[in-house]
Parts: C-alpha cells; sequence; structure tokens
C-alpha cells in the first residue's frame, strides 16, 4: 500500500477537526442527560463527511474530556504535516504503517510500540 499524499491527510485531519469542534459546540449548548437514548437517523452516506463523522465521533466520544483530548491529538497531527514528520512514530521514529494510520489518523505511535505501551499499562 501506497502512502497517501499528505495534502489528503491533511485534509481528513481538518475535516476530522472541524466535525470534533462541531460536536464539542453541540454538547456544550445540549450537555447529555442521562434519560436521553434516541437515535437520530443515519447521515446520508457520501453526501457530508463531515456529518458523517460528527455521527462516528459523537458515538466513540461520549464525553466531553475526551473529545477535547482526541482536538489536541488532531492539532498534533496536523503540526506534524506541516513539520514534516507525520506518520513516524514518537517512540521509535519507525514509519507507521499506512492502513494503521488510515484507520487512525492521529495515531502518534507504530503498532509495536503501540502494543508495549498498552501492555506497561
Ligand atoms: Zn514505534
Amino acid at each position: 500500500m501506497e502512502n497517501q499524499p499528505l495534502s489528503i491527510i491533511r485534509q481528513r485531519l481538518m475535516v476530522e477537526r472541524s466535525a470534533t469542534v462541531k460536536l464539542l459546540q453541540k454538547q456544550d449548548l445540549h450537555p447529555a442527560d442521562d434519560g436521553d437514548l434516541g437515535f437520530s437517523p443515519p447521515p446520508t452516506h457520501g453526501q457530508d463527511d463531515e456529518a458523517e463523522r460528527v455521527a462516528f465521533l459523537e458515538i466513540n466520544f461520549a464525553q466531553t474530556g475526551s473529545l477535547q483530548d482526541y482536538l489536541k491529538e488532531i492539532d498534533l497531527a496536523l503540526s506534524k504535516c506541516d513539520a514534516g514528520s507525520y506518520g513516524i512514530c514518537d517512540s521509535c521514529q519507525a514509519a507507521i504503517s499506512p492502513a494503521r494510520l488510515d484507520i487512525n489518523p492521529t495515531a502518534r505511535f507504530c503498532i509495536n510500540c503501540k502494543r508495549k505501551l498498552e501492555e506497561n499499562g
């Protein structure tokens, strides 16, 4: 698998970022209350990447705290794009596999280091 051009990665991160910011604003306006188990209809596929990401993030980052952390990770990944160090493991400086970055564009560690970190708790 070829590395994706940085411009595509950056664009993806920007969509991710604006979706995260949008969701943070939404949570500010409507703090989640425990009784709300309503589901919103799924967004129209392919028409609105951002709406799709908002829906995804809403499921995966239910707590505002983790969303804010995620926003920081996105900013870090964007600054790495600028610095030319995007896709390089923070720990061992090995290239992170494109497949891994495709799943998790803000990944900071290669799979080996990630495993080690998780083992060490
Ligand atoms: Zn590593």
